[in-house]
């Protein structure tokens, strides 16, 4: 009931900047969010693998309409990058990058093509710096308007950076085909259920519909040839998941988990210790509050001890 209250303030600057106030270390925010600087996001990374989890890491930033915004985006992943190579760590840590954040939206007036033109070379940048470094890049996926400006990208780098993974929402009427069309050899595909606030005419909206779509997807790409990234917390699917490895007589590697920073941790470390590849996607940056929103309308249980945070800040 309060999912869409929630994802709808999601998109509120006037609510993002009360609440963007709030330290970066102050409760909620920290349990979600290890810190704002590349430092943070290394400390968090090492600590993470130290435990035998594998990492993925999301500089924060969404819905740029400001190209020098979107730049130094840019900057901040090959800064990363460069860095977790520096520390050994860059093998068991890829990066995940948010189109939008990189220029998707930035209007024909920017030059260059306009925006989808622009993201596709900023994201091009970011994948070459990620093989400089030993690692690849997933192109996370964002609203259902940015689909096929998504998908289209990830085509053209396959081209030069086939290694590049994409994120498929099962919410989505479509998701089901997409998952046919990019289960083949070599594709990595992380399938989530879908964190944005979504029309009937082209989304599940019961959250069974939503399940029984997760599961669907998932029978695809565990049959297909590609690279299946599990992303969920929700332990049914997990399970479901080990049992379509089983019957695929897929080994530990040939696919993986993915959880959040902060969610259900001992699970992580659980499915680790149980030989799996469990990799933790690890947001970073100044910029959390979209982030934030989208996992308070996942367990509005939590939005109390927000305000709690938001009064006492
Ligand atoms: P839900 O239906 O939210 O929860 C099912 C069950 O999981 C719950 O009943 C509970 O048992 C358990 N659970 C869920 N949350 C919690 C919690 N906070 N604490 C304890 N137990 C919990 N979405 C996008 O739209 N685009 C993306 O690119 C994207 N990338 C993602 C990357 C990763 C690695 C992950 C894990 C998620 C990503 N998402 C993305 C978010 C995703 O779409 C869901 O919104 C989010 O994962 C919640 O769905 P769920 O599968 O965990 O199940």
């Amino acid at each position: 009931m309060l999912r869409q209250p929630i994802l709808m303030l999601a998109r509120s600057q006037r609510v993002k900047s009360l609440v963007s106030a709030m330290p970066v270390s102050s409760g909620i925010v920290a349990n979600h969010v290890p810190g704002e600087t590349t430092a943070d996001a290394v400390r968090a990374t090492s600590e993470l693998q130290e435990d035998g989890l594998y990492v993925t890491l999301d500089y924060l930033g969404e819905d740029t309409t400001d190209a020098a915004q979107a730049d130094a985006t840019v900057a901040a992943y090959k800064e990363l990058l460069a860095e977790l190579a520096a520390q050994g760590l860059a093998a068991k840590a890829e990066v995940s990058v948010k189109l939008s954040a990189i220029g998707q939206f930035l209007p024909e007036s920017a030059g260059f093509g306009g925006g989808h033109k622009i993201a596709l070379e900023n994201a091009r940048d970011i994948c070459r710096a990620a093989r400089n470094a030993g690692t690849t890049v997933t192109l996370d996926m964002e609203d259902h308007t940015t689909t096929d400006s998504t998908l289209s990208i990830l085509r053209e780098l396959r081209k030069d950076f086939p290694e590049t993974g994409a994120v498929l929402q099962a919410m989505l009427h479509r998701t089901e085909a997409d998952c046919r069309a990019l289960a083949h050899e070599g594709s990595r595909v992380r399938l989530c259920k879908g964190a944005y606030l979504e029309p009937e005419d082209v989304a599940f909206t019961d959250k069974t519909d939503i399940d029984k779509s997760y599961v669907r997807c998932l029978k695809v790409l565990m049959a297909g040839q590609g690279y299946p990234m599990i992303a969920t917390h929700d332990p049914r699917m997990v399970q479901i998941a080990s049992s379509l490895a089983s019957r695929h007589g897929r080994s530990p590697g040939t696919y993986e988990f993915q959880m959040l920073y902060g969610i259900r941790p001992e699970e992580q470390r659980r499915l680790a210790a149980a030989g799996e590849t469990m990799r933790v996607y690890i947001p970073y940056g100044t910029e959390w509050y979209g982030y934030l929103m989208r996992r308070l309308a996942e367990k509005p249980q939590n939005l109390t001890f927000f305000l709690r945070s938001l009064i006492s800040k």
